[in-house]
């Protein structure tokens, strides 16, 4: 990570949220950002990959430079394959930016399903036994199981043996799976086969070959850790931007609300909005087809996936995003909703306190749900 006062380069972070006039004198897009060298080392073939993906999912370098007067105190870092932002507005305690680069270290080691003797890595490895993780994965992993149930299993966190064969990452040639081993994969995908032992802290795998993937909810999860941190150390005003999902901690130093703008679908302008959102203290979170897909025989596959078939959902959708007090629940939600569709995942949403959602369609057309703010 790295302080962008010290650096007078930026990029522009938008991806499917996009930071809006912070200040009055500010560009259209302002949650600039200098993108630093990683905390943990990339390589040069993986930060090439990390900015072709920037560029298309709308973060694009920019020459673009700010007043020293309206900079807020921002670190970019590269955490869970996504480029996280931290814009505290109200402090230059630099401290602060430290803390949350160490938090999100410990969730990265502790939550990744790719990181050796994560907590997720050693149950998804314990062929079925019982793994001790700590207190914090577990109620994770609960809260996650709450949206399992919610969806019917649309949601599902045991989908990894299905995401494990695809590549959205972009960095080898993707290709469709062999369809015999996502028929097989599915059979593995349940969210019934985790067994919780609260007391003795540990998670088993019914089904040794099934495997849990947080990757719909982590970002929510450790945006509201990041939150707490920031809070905790006594800054009021922030923006947390985990590769286009925000959450807005408080409201701008001066009271007025956050403008929130989302990213029109598969457009490679990061200044190109279907929307914005003024919000205070909420998290604004988007799953969308364009952020992770490739295309074979002119068909689009991204990655947010069909629990029952294991191919990309396809279902007249091309993103969803929530407004929600958490993080957590707004990136469960978009997942879920994705999944369920534009039907029935607005009435889950109607059924909610607290949480409204625009969707989007194929043809961009646009649906509020009823509080959304217009
Ligand atoms: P998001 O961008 O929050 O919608 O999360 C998408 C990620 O969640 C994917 O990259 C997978 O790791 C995982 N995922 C995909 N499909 C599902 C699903 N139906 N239920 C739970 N997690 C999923
Ligand atoms: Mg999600």
């Amino acid at each position: 990570m790295i302080n962008l006062r010290k650096y007078r380069q930026h990029l522009l972070t938008s991806a499917a949220a996009a930071l809006l006039s912070v200040s009055a004198a500010a560009a259209p897009v302002n949650a600039a950002s200098f993108m630093s060298a990683p905390p943990t080392p990339v390589s040069t073939g993986r930060l090439g990959t990390l900015l072709a993906g920037l560029v298309r999912c709308g973060v694009a370098p920019t020459e673009e430079v700010k007043t020293a007067a309206s900079d807020p105190l921002t670190r970019t870092g590269f955490f869970f394959d996504t480029v996280i932002t931290i814009s505290l507005y109200d402090t230059d305690d630099e401290t602060i930016l430290d803390a949350c680069d160490a938090l999100m270290l410990e969730c990265e080691n502790r939550l990744s399903r790719t990181r050796e003797n994560s907590d997720i890595w050693n149950i998804n490895h314990a062929k079925g036994k019982p793994v001790e993780v700590s207190e914090e994965t577990i109620s994770l992993i609960q809260s996650a199981i709450k949206y399992c149930e919610l969806s019917d299993g649309a949601f599902d966190i045991t989908i990894a043996p299905v995401v494990s064969l695809w590549d959205f990452h972009m960095e080898n040639d993707p290709a469709v799976p062999d369809a015999d081993a996502i028929a097989e994969a599915v059979t593995h995908v349940d969210y019934t086969m985790i067994e919780i032992d609260d007391e003795k802290h540990t998670v088993a795998l019914k089904d040794p070959e099934a495997g849990i993937d947080l990757g719909a909810i982590a970002k929510g999860y450790i945006s509201d850790l990041l939150k707490e941190e920031i809070l905790k150390h006594g800054s009021e005003s922030a923006l947390i931007n985990l590769g286009g999902n925000v959450l807005a901690v408080g409201t701008k130093p001066d009271g007025s609300s956050w403008n929130i703008g989302i990213r029109r679908p598969f457009a490679e302008s990061a200044y190109d909005l279907i929307a914005k959102v003024a919000v205070d203290d909420m998290s604004v979170i988007t799953s969308g087809t364009y952020e992770r897909y490739f295309e074979q025989d002119g068909v689009l596959y991204h990655h947010i996936l069909d629990p029952f078939t294991g191919y990309s959902v396809n279902n007249g959708l091309t993103s969803v995003t929530i407004l929600s007090k958490a993080g957590t629940d707004g990136d469960a939600l978009s997942t879920t909703c994705f999944v369920l569709g534009p039907d029935k995942g607005m009435e889950l949403i109607e059924s909610l306190d607290g949480i409204e959602a625009m969707f989007v369609a194929d043809d961009l057309t646009i649906s509020y749900s009823s509080g959304w703010p217009q």
